[in-house]
Parts: C-alpha cells; structure tokens; sequence
C-alpha cells in the first residue's frame, strides 16, 4: 500500500496496530477496516465509500444489506437460529428442495448442508472414498494444476498449487494434480480412479476458462471408468457465471456439485449436491457437522435464492457480464492481454506482472478488485450490478490501469 491509506492518522490506521497483536499471523495484513455496506457499495471506518467489484470473493450476490436478505435472517434468528442435526428445520427442507431443482439433480439428488466451501469439498472427497468399486480398487483422485479447492487438509490436498501444500505435507495420500488438458486426463483416467475434481473456472488462479472440450471428455470417462466427476462451483455458482451454475452452459451432468460462496449472500453455508447413483453412497452415521444447515443459513439461503429467481438476477449477470467484458475491452490500455471468464467473474489477463499495483491503484481511487496473482485482475461484482455502477467501475478502473502502466 502507499502514502494516502497507510500513512493517514485517521481512524483506518488504529487498528492495524491492535489487529497485529491480536489475529492469527496465517492472514495477510488486511487492506481497509470496513464498517458498512449498502448495494455495491461499502465505507470503510474513516468514512469513505468504495465500490465494491469483488463482492467479498464472490459472495454478497446481492450486494450488502439487502433488505430481503436483512429481513430473513432477522425473522429467523429471532424465531429460530439453531436446533442440531437431531433435528430439521422448515427453512433446511426448503433450501435442500431448491437445490435440488435449481441444479437440475431432481428427484435423484441429495443435499449435505455444511459451513464453507472447503468443508463441501470434505463431504465430497469423503464420497470419493465411498466410490472403492467392487474389488475396492479404486483409490485415485485426481485434481488439476493451479486449482485451487480450500484451505483445510483435505481440501488442500486436493488444491493444485504446491506452494500452498508445502508447508503442511504429509497430505493426503492417493491425489494427483495433472495438466488440464484432454491428454493429460486421457492417460490418468483408469478403474483406480474413485473421482476427478474440476473447477469450470479456475478462479483463485485467475479467472481461467477450461479448454474446449475438457468437461465433456472428463465426462465420458469418469462415466466410463466408473468415477465421479465432482465440479467445484463454489465460486462459479449461483448465478455467478449467468446460469445458475457454469456446468448448465455445456451438456455435462456432474456427480456432485460442491457449493458455498453466493449461496446466503454472506452468511456461512456451504453444500454438496449429489445426482444420480452417487446420491445412494453415504449412509447414515459416516459424515455431519453441527451447524450444517441450521435453520439461520438455510433461511438465508432461501432469501437469497429466492430474490435472485425473483428479480430475474440470472439474466443480470448474463446481461451486465457481457457489457463489463465490453467496457474492460474497450479500454485502451497496454496492460490488458486478455479477458477471460463468464457472466460476472472477469478475469483480465496482464501484459505485464503489475496484478497487485493494479489493484492497489484501484483501491486508492475507491474501487475494490483484486490480483488472484501478479498477472491477472478479478471481477465480481454482486449480481445486483447496474448501469450506474459499471459507468464508475469505467472510469475508476481506467485511471487505475493509467496509474501503473
Ligand atoms: C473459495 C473457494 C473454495 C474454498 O471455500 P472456503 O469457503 O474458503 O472454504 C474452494 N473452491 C473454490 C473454487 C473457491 O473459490
């Protein structure tokens, strides 16, 4: 960070020192405090309004404080917050029926509620044990270079970058990263192969579309091996991608589906979708959590995806999507090389490695993207996104492009 936001006396610089001392040293220094939000907008504690096109990592999907999602939570906590797995809830069911209709998996597909993506990914990977095959033998995952799936152990294991493993080794046994090419996953596929993992967009790495092809030929051979194709749209989901989820945009149908993020607008919750015969394999006993699915998060989660069906919020991020690419594309910048991802999760491919300046620049005029990396710029505003905001995100990301370049 430079000069104005650092060096200010102002009540921005108060906590920091305060924050050093008291959180956890895994996290990075954060940025700004920030203590309220409206739409896509949010004020930090000195005052200030800022943009807000990352929408706490493709989360707020209806922005900040909503007022259906606001009043939702309020009426739930306020008549039921909590009960246990002992126990459903009116809010679960309904959440569970949602998902159940909204990603297709009908009348064939489960529902595990838990409390994050990472913890989807657990529940999934746990699925993948229960996929041994006859003979037991299959035993293999295999997961995609640069991709990036959560923080926990398991999930972790299964995140494609090594220098987020490294530290925490032994991991799991029995995964293997491979290329994310189709001859890459021709010869790892095999009757060993109890599940294959795929992000549609690869979007802690940028924002990376799949190849052409790639998730209808994982299809055909997780089908034909016997494995489960299980897509991590935890970030890609619920509207973000302008369907409801990315794999809708192809004719593959996944095993599962592991979901967080947009789910509640903000309130934890995180789930695994199953479709099919992958529906049969947990039984009773081998998997659960105690705030998965308690009636606060479904009911937010109701709210949630209820006011996007409401509000024709799909078409919107279709819609406002395509004219962000337009806009980034029309700017006359050096720096640009390529803009990549659907609806709205833009990723903006760099010229040059000045990711984190363009941010930075960006942040200092009010406007908040971020750098997965030194080479790439993501987007992803709140699925509310309108004419208005995406004329500010213009002009302020142009001057931020034109402060580095
Ligand atoms: C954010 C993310 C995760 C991890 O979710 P958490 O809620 O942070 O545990 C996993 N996979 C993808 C694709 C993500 O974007």
């Amino acid at each position: 960070m430079t000069t104005e936001i650092t060096t200010s006396t102002n009540a921005t610089d108060n906590w920091r020192g305060r924050f050093a001392d008291a959180m956890m040293g895994s996290l990075a220094p954060p940025l700004l405090m920030f203590e309220r939000g409206e739409g896509c907008y949010v004020w930090d504690v000195d005052g200030r309004r800022y943009l807000d096109f990352l929408a706490g990592i493709a989360v707020n999907a209806l922005g900040h404080a909503h007022p259906v999602l606001v009043e939702a939570v309020s009426r739930q906590v306020g008549t039921l917050a909590h009960v246990s797995n002992y126990f459903a809830s009116p809010p679960q069911l309904e959440l569970a029926e949602r998902l159940r209709r909204i990603t297709g998996a009908g009348d064939r597909g489960r529902v595990f509620f838990c409390n994050s993506g990472a913890e989807s990914i657990e529940a999934a990977i746990k699925l993948a044990r229960l996929n041994r095959g006859e003979s037991g033998r299959r035993r293999r995952i295999i997961s995609l270079v640069n991709s990036f799936h959560g923080r926990t152990m398991g999930s972790l294991s299964l995140t494609g970058k090594a220098a987020l493993r490294e530290d925490f080794e032994p991991l799991l046994p029995g995964i293997e990263h491979i290329e994310t090419t189709i001859e890459a996953l021709e010869k790892a596929m095999d009757d060993t192969v109890a599940a294959i993992f795929i992000e549609p967009i690869k979007g802690e790495a940028g924002v990376i579309d799949l190849p052409a092809g790639f998730l209808e030929r994982a299809r055909e051979l997780a089908t034909e091996h016997g494995a489960l194709l299980i897509l991590d749209e935890i970030q890609t989901g619920v509207g973000r991608s302008g369907t409801w989820f990315a794999f809708q945009q192809t004719d593959v149908v996944p095993d599962a589906l592991c979901l967080a993020k947009g789910i509640a607008g903000g309130v934890p919750i995180g789930a695994l979708v199953t479709f099919g015969a992958a529906s049969d394999l947990f039984r009773p006993g081998q998997h659960g959590s105690t705030f998965g699915g308690n009636p606060l998060a479904t009911a937010a989660g109701n709210a949630v995806l209820g006011e996007i069906e409401r509000a024709g919020l799909i078409e919107n991020a279709q819609s406002r999507g395509e004219q962000l690419r337009e806009i980034v594309t029309g700017i006359d910048s050096p720096l640009i090389d390529e803009v990549r991802g659907q609806g709205v999760l833009v990723g903006i491919g760099l010229t040059r490695p000045v990711g984190h300046e363009v941010a930075t620049a960006a942040l200092e005029l009010g406007l908040i993207i971020n750098a997965p990396n030194d080479h790439s710029i993501r987007i992803a505003p709140p699925l509310i996104v309108g004419d208005a905001e995406l004329a500010e995100f213009r002009t302020l990301f142009t001057k931020a492009l034109e402060a580095v370049a």
